[in-house]
């Protein structure tokens, strides 16, 4: 007997109705995404489950992709029996002693495929007694706390039995919500911005802004390494890397110092809105945080918000530094995004930012800006790279030996 499958269980797309169907087949779609690199692996759809073959893969390494998948509330290995009683009774006993030093238990009966002939109670009770009667004599049944709860489920294809469970990253399939364009610094937080963004279903695009040679090589790979890093819990993202070294420049040198950060960030949000729309995406994401620092007053936000229409979603807007830091670790951006890096908004720097830019003195600066030539220029010159899942490259270079 091995336990050689995965079953998937997914809580909040469960309750979506009539939109359950598309759902799940995204979910499944990323599912078989993330576990791609395992060549007999195989994932299907069976009525409000997922089932994953193990076909002799060692499950760690699978349990652990899985993971990384929005849209999963918990997932068990599992073990799968015949529709027959006599089996579900060995696998129950099987399950009981993979579970080392248990000392009681409890058997969970669910008989989602109807015509099985044979009631949940009485499966319990026929399971449980053979579990008993199988076992040493200081096993016992404790239907309240057990160490173990053996799952039983009825489903057509087969019944799976299943004891305990690893938590899922939950949220919604990515490419349930649309797109979003997460604008991309080589910072702790927008990272992290694009990771919640991903976890509500959206997929993200990121535009990041880099003035060369007063940023190098290394802050745009550094940047590549980020959007790599967020491919793990989606799929492959578009990067488009904006040139601002001459709209910085240019506002370095006719902008006084204490409206340049806003001015500079209204350009930004420009561009991204161009670039957005060209490409059908109806909102933008950053990592901001209010009162962080002089861009992110509320009188900075209002200020800069002011130039696009989209909505600009900002997933941290309400964290401590330190709870982002903790998040960033944990999703494997924080070590990427410490290396040091020369940030784009940072090069000129004014010491005298003013905390509370006004729209109008904005507006005003704004007239020694020739705005509609400087963002359709910076659009045309935007390099856009596809970066590239770490699984997608696998089977790239898998087929290039093929
Ligand atoms: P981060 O850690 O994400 O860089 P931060 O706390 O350093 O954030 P800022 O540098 O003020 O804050 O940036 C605020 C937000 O503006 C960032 O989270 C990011 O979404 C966006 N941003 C800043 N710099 C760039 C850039 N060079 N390219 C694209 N977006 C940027
Ligand atoms: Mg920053």
């Amino acid at each position: 007997m091995k336990m050689d499958h995965i079953l998937i269980r997914y809580g909040e797309i469960g309750v979506k109705g009539k939109n359950r169907v598309e759902f799940e087949k995204l979910l499944v779609r990323n599912i078989r995404q993330a576990l791609s690199i395992f060549e007999d692996v195989k994932v299907k759809r069976t009525f409000g489950r997922i089932v994953v073959e193990l076909h002799g893969q060692q499950h760690e390494s699978v349990t652990k992709a899985l993971a990384n998948v929005f849209g999963i509330h918990s997932y068990s290995l599992a073990l799968r029996v015949e529709n027959k009683v006599e089996a579900m009774q060995k696998g129950a006993a099987f399950m009981l002693r993979e579970g080392n030093k248990a000392q009681t238990f409890k058997v969970t009966t669910r008989r989602a495929y109807k015509p099985f002939p044979i009631d949940s109670q009485t499966l319990n009770r026929e399971i449980g007694g053979y579990v008993l009667r199988r076992s040493s004599n200081a096993v016992r049944v404790d239907v309240h706390t057990p160490d173990v709860e053996i799952n039983v489920e009825v489903r057509e294809s087969g019944t799976y039995i299943t004891a305990g469970a690893y938590e899922g990253a939950r949220g919604l399939p990515v490419g349930a919500s649309g797109k979003v364009l997460l604008m991309l610094s080589g910072g702790i937080d927008s990272p992290v911005a694009g990771h919640m963004i991903m976890k509500r279903g959206a997929e993200i695009e990121a535009i990041h802004f880099h003035s060369p040679p007063y940023t190098n090589e290394r802050a745009k790979q550094k940047v590549m390494d980020l959007a790599r890093a967020l491919t793990s819990y989606g799929t492959n993202i578009n990067l488009h890397l904006v040139p601002f070294t001459e709209i910085q420049t240019h506002i370095h040198k006719e902008i006084p110092s204490n409206y340049e950060m806003t001015i500079m960030r209204r350009m930004m949000m420009r561009i991204a809105q161009r670039i957005a729309s060209d490409r059908g995406i109806l909102a933008i994401a950053t990592g901001e945080s209010l009162g962080q620092v002089a861009s992110q007053t509320l009188a900075s936000m209002n200020t800069i918000n002011e130039v696009t229409t989209l909505p600009v979603l900002r997933p941290l807007v309400t964290m401590d530094k330190l709870d982002v830091i903790n998040y960033a670790k944990r999703i494997g951006t924080y070590e990427i995004s410490i290396l040091p890096y020369e940030d784009c908004c940072t090069i000129f720097l004014p010491p005298d930012s003013k905390t509370k830019p006004k729209r109008e003195g904005a507006a005003k600066f704004e007239q020694f800006i020739q705005i509609e030539e400087t963002c359709a220029a910076a659009v045309t010159n935007t390099e856009t790279v596809t970066i590239k899942s770490v699984q997608e490259a696998e089977a790239a270079i898998d087929d290039l030996f093929n």
